[in-house]
């Protein structure tokens, strides 16, 4: 049997509602914010996410999807959205346009990592990039926002962890005194970790074994070791979280290995969800448009994944919004109406209300059944001695009260009694 690809997955109709409310949810949030959507494709020339991304990460390294296209160019099925959003501001001169551009996605990624609980090969982010701007009240923005959209999500055991990286001056003069006490251990690292010590020994704080978390808890810390101006940015943004009531903790170790990302940096996790925690991640990035080609200018964004988020609400037992009931059900009595029984539904369907029929041939019975099986508000009993006298009878299926109303005008009547 065909299956769908190892690491991907359908979202089958009685899931998709909780999609549709997590993406109208993030949509109108971001709305109030005032940030605009965009869209970028699914497919970039592959050297925008090896220059921007990094060679030696991870996702570079080892879990792009790339390929050499009919016309052999190296094409790569997006692993994020940053590089996406910064070369399409660099491609259409949105700068130029506005100096401030404050925008949002929500989209697929695709990365070839190891299958397992919110964690697949093709997933969804939303996510916010602000371009052009140093303001550390962006810095502050994109936490609230992220932190608002997970809280209005219906997420209640989650906890925001923040960080200041400085400018990439002051890390310099930081990393030679970090290699400086790591040279003592480098015997007791493991041998992943010393390799980033050689490539990027930042990274060497993200290790997952035991022994280098412990040798890194001692290490010198870049936040004692920051300029002043960062110092004096991550204290705003730390004021305006607590004015704004936002729980949140230092973490030292939040490091991000690549020289252009600059001062805030900020996760949320989600204490319901195994291993896979992270639901969110971001901070600044003000020497990325430099990178990839552009004038000098500011960023600021972060990324949240959907299907953690999902798996954070059902290990939390969030109930979601459910609008999967229907409005009404008609019901067939006399086979021989066929047609004047699908204009009728079609006539309430054209009113916006929510309509089923049968379409089966079921008996009276099995109708009734199917009815309540999708919850339907109401039942139009539609045929019998009701509609020689052009009359139809309407069941609230909640209260079991039923009135027959002339056909004529049945459409208003229901129409009101749905909505009372
Ligand atoms: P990143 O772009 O790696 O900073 O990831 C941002 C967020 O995307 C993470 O916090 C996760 O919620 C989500 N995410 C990243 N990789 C995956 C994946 N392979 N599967 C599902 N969600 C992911």
């Amino acid at each position: 049997m065909l299956k769908a690809i190892y690491g991907t997955k359908d979202v089958l109709p009685k899931d998709v509602e909780k999609w549709n409310f997590l993406e109208s949810t993030i949509k109108n949030i971001f709305a109030s914010f005032n940030y605009k959507e965009i869209r970028t494709p699914l497919l970039e020339e592959t050297g925008l996410f090896s220059r921007s991304i990094g060679e030696e990460t991870d996702i570079v390294s080892k879990e792009m999807y790339t390929f050499q296209d009919r016309s052999e160019t190296s094409i790569t099925l997006r692993p994020e959205m940053t590089a996406s959003v910064v070369r399409a501001f660099l491609e259409h001169s949105l700068s130029s346009q506005s100096s401030l551009n404050k925008l949002f996605y929500i989209a697929a990624m695709f990365r070839q990592e190891r299958p397992q609980a919110g964690r697949f090969r093709q997933f969804h982010q939303f996510g916010a990039e602000v371009l052009g701007s140093s303001s550390p009240l962006l810095d502050a923005e994109i936490i609230i926002l992220a932190y608002t959209i997970l809280k209005s999500l219906g997420l209640v055991d989650i906890t925001v962890k923040i960080n200041s990286l400085g400018i990439t001056s002051s890390r310099k003069v930081y990393l030679e005194i970090l290699k400086e006490y790591l040279e003592s251990h480098l015997n007791e690292l493991s041998e992943e970790s010393r390799k980033r010590f050689e490539k990027n020994v930042l990274r060497i704080f993200d290790s997952k074994f035991e022994n280098d978390i412990q040798i890194m808890k001692d290490a010198p810390k870049l936040i004692d070791h920051l300029d002043d101006e960062s110092k004096q940015e991550f204290q705003v943004v730390q004021n305006i979280l607590r004015s704004e009531q936002i729980p949140f903790l230092l973490d030292s170790s939040l490091v991000r290995g690549l020289d252009y990302y600059s001062k805030t940096t900020f996760e949320i996790v989600s204490d319901k969800v195994g291993s896979q925690s992270a639901l969110c991640g971001g901070g600044r990035y003000d020497g990325l448009i430099e990178l990839l080609g552009g004038t000098p200018n500011y960023g600021v964004g972060f990324a949240a994944g959907i299907e953690r988020i999902l798996l954070a609400l059902q290990n939390e037992k969030t109930k979601l919004p459910d609008n999967s009931s229907l409005d009404l059900y008609v019901v067939l009595l006399n086979k021989e109406l066929l047609n004047e029984y699908y204009l009728f539904a079609t006539a309430l369907r054209k009113n916006h209300l929510k309509v089923e029929i049968d379409y089966l041939s079921r008996s009276v019975k099995a109708q009734m059944r199917e009815a309540n099986k999708l919850r339907a508000k109401f039942v139009a009993l539609f045929g019998g001695e009701e509609y020689a006298e052009n009359k139809v009878v309407l069941k609230n299926m909640g209260t079991s009260v039923q009135q027959v109303l002339p056909l004529e005008n049945a459409d208003k009547e229901i129409l009101l009694s749905v909505g009372s």
